[in-house]
Parts: structure tokens; sequence; C-alpha cells
């Protein structure tokens, strides 16, 4: 029986690290609500993204959710259907309606040229989606909100530690969100952040985490509970502590699959965007005319026991929650993309000897 290999694998500080960081929490005995460990990250954060604030949450999803109320959106907003659930259900669940534009073929990432014919005066933002770590076209998107005086909120949950031209990704838009999540570049176990310039959003997504709660005897807003915990944090701590050294394993990974993979006809490999300083998040690898086709190769890997995933398929817009429910536009070449791509498994600790054997596999050797 061959080992499993998963799409991806979480990464952990050493044991000892972790019990050691977690210690004092059993003197303080406090446990969550902003505490000190939650301090510590956030400082560090602040600092690893440069960014001139952050809101730690306690997963993902709730930091996009919570940053599209903060920003206290109306009517329609402007995204792309190639993405994680999260970016659309996170729309809907602010009782916005979501309207698709497609993404441009090259990195997969929003169309800039088709977000205008999209705006109507309903329009209030934009959340385009850095996919797989792929940064949107940051300078069009920000001429668009002006001109239209639209806001824009990044789901940048591939984008932990990216730079363009030396500026740090989670600098983009009104508000960028990250994932903390296990199976992250960077995890918190569950864990995710909003990050911001607007100094007035500091206490809006404060009281939004925390029930709209914001004196003893106050509650201002309808707020939920998304606040990121001691442990949480103190994972957080350790992992930050790697991350570098990390992005850098991955790299040879990518390094690896791109030497064997490249030049192969029928395959499309990843293009490097220029003056971006990767993360190596993902490895999309997109099939067509290749002579075995995405589901061949996803079924041809898992025979061998390796699960690579076919990220991401199918499109939001083609959820069953979503049918009759929202007037879904076409977006053809997310279509396409979304019926041929597949992500292959890359994870620090993945060896090379692994990643030659998953591209025989693709290479029928
Ligand atoms: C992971 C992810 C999220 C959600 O983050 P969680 O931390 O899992 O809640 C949102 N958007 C995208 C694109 C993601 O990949």
């Amino acid at each position: 029986m061959k080992k499993i290999i998963q799409v991806t694998q979480s990464s952990m500080p050493k044991f000892d690290e972790y019990i050691n960081e977690i210690k004092d929490l059993w003197e303080s005995k406090w446990l969550t609500n902003m505490g000190v460990k939650h301090k510590v990250l956030k400082s560090q954060l602040l600092d690893y993204l440069k960014v001139p604030n952050i809101t730690l949450f306690t997963n993902g999803h709730l930091a996009l959710e919570c940053a599209i109320a903060a920003l206290n959106l109306k009517g329609e907003v402007i995204t792309t259907p190639f993405t994680f659930a999260s970016t659309t259900h996170a729309i809907v669940r602010n009782g916005l309606k979501p309207v698709f534009c497609d993404i441009n073929p090259d990195d997969y990432t929003i169309d800039v040229d088709k977000i205008e014919s999209l705006i109507t005066e309903k329009t209030t933002a934009i959340v385009p989606v850095h996919v797989y770590g792929n940064i949107c076209n940051v300078k069009e998107i920000e001429k668009i909100a002006k001109k239209y005086n639209i806001k824009v909120v990044y789901d940048a949950a591939h984008a932990f530690g990216i730079t363009v031209d030396g500026i740090s990704a989670a600098n983009f838009g009104d508000a960028s969100t990250f994932s903390f999540h296990a199976t992250k570049v960077f995890n918190t176990i569950e864990g995710g952040a909003v990050t911001y310039k607007d100094e007035n959003l500091v206490k809006v997504l404060y009281d939004i985490k925390n029930f709209g709660i914001t004196g003893p005897e106050s509650v201002e807003y309808v707020g939920g509970n998304a606040k990121m915990n001691e442990f949480q944090a103190a994972m957080g701590i350790c992992n930050l502590r790697h991350v570098d050294k990390e992005i850098e394993k991955r790299k040879k990974v990518v390094e690896r699959y791109v030497k064997r993979l490249s030049n192969i006809k029928g395959i499309k490999l990843p293009k490097p965007q220029e003056g971006v300083k990767s993360n190596y998040a993902y490895f999309p690898v997109v099939f067509d005319g290749y002579k075995l086709n995405r589901d061949m190769i996803f079924e041809e890997l898992k025979k061998k026991n390796i699960f690579a995933r076919k990220y991401f398929y199918p499109l939001t817009s083609n959820f069953q929650c979503y049918k009759g429910r929202i007037y879904i536009k076409k977006t053809p070449i997310a279509e396409y993309i979304a019926d041929r791509v597949i992500c292959l498994p890359l994870y620090v600790d993945l060896d090379l000897e692994d990643v030659d054997r998953i591209c025989d596999i693709i290479l029928q050797h």
C-alpha cells in the first residue's frame, strides 16, 4: 500500500515549542477575549504584514463577513465565482447581491476589463480574490473604485506574506481579509484577520466580532462572536517564527513541479507575476488539450493514494444553494478553467521524490 498524500498538510511547530507558548495560560486562566497571546500575535502580524491596522478573527470566513459588514454596504457587490465557497457566502450572508464577473485566463483573478459593464447604481463594492496568491490588478481596480465611489474588499485568504514591488499584499483596497486556517501557508489552527488603513474601522471591527458590545451596559451593533482565542494566537506566534523558512521549502517543491511539467503540450502551469514575491501556497495546473483530461488525472492520482483537489470546481455560481435565488451571469472563462484545473499536492514537508512520483503519473512514465 502506497503512502497517502493529501493535497496539503498543516504546518505545526515542534510539540515543545507550542507547549512552552501555552504554559502561562494555566496561570492567567485567560483563554480568550483578546488576551496576552492575542495582543502579541497582533503586533507581530502588524510588523510582518507591514500594515497600519489589523483585527484578528476566529476564522477567515468571519473576517471577510465582518469586513463587509463593517463597511456598511448595500445592494450589489461585484465578485468572481472562481473561488472558495466563503467569498460568495460572505456577500450573500450580509444580505447583498453578488454580481459575478469573469476571470482573466492568465492568472484567474477578476478580469478588470469586464468590471465596469457590471456596475449599476446599486453597486457599492468589489470583492476580488487574490486566487492561489495571484495578485489582482490592484491599480486598475483602485481606479474603477475611485471613479464610481465604491469600496474594495480583497479576499486575500491565499495571499499571506506576498509582496508586490515590495509592498505587502495586505495593503490593498479598503480592507483585505486573510485566512489562518490549518491548510493555509500560515495557520493559527483556525483563524483569520482583516487588514486596513482607515483608523475608524478599528473600533467597528472590534465591536462586530464581540457581539456589538461597546461598554459594560451598552450594545451598539448587532454583532456576532468571531474572536480569536488564546490557543489559536499561541499557535500563530509559534508558526510565524518559521513561516519564512517554510515558504522557502514550498518554493523548492514548486520548482521541482515546474522542472518536471513545463513545456509539455496541453499542460498549463502557473505563471509567475511580475514584481510579485510569491508564497507558493498552491500549484494549480490546467489540463487543456493534454492526452488525459483533468478528471482522468484526478482519478489516476487517486488510484495511487494521491489526493489532488479540483480547486475551484464547481464555480460558486453553480452551487445548489444559489439556484433560482440570484441572477447568475455567465462567466465562460471561469467555467472553462474550473473544468480543467487541478491543484497538485503542495506542502512544506512534501518530499521531492513524491513530487517526482506525482509527475511520473501525470506524464505516464
Ligand atoms: C480558506 C479561504 C477562506 C475562508 O477562510 P477560513 O479560515 O477557512 O474560514 C476564504 N476565502 C478563500 C479564497 C479561502 O481559500
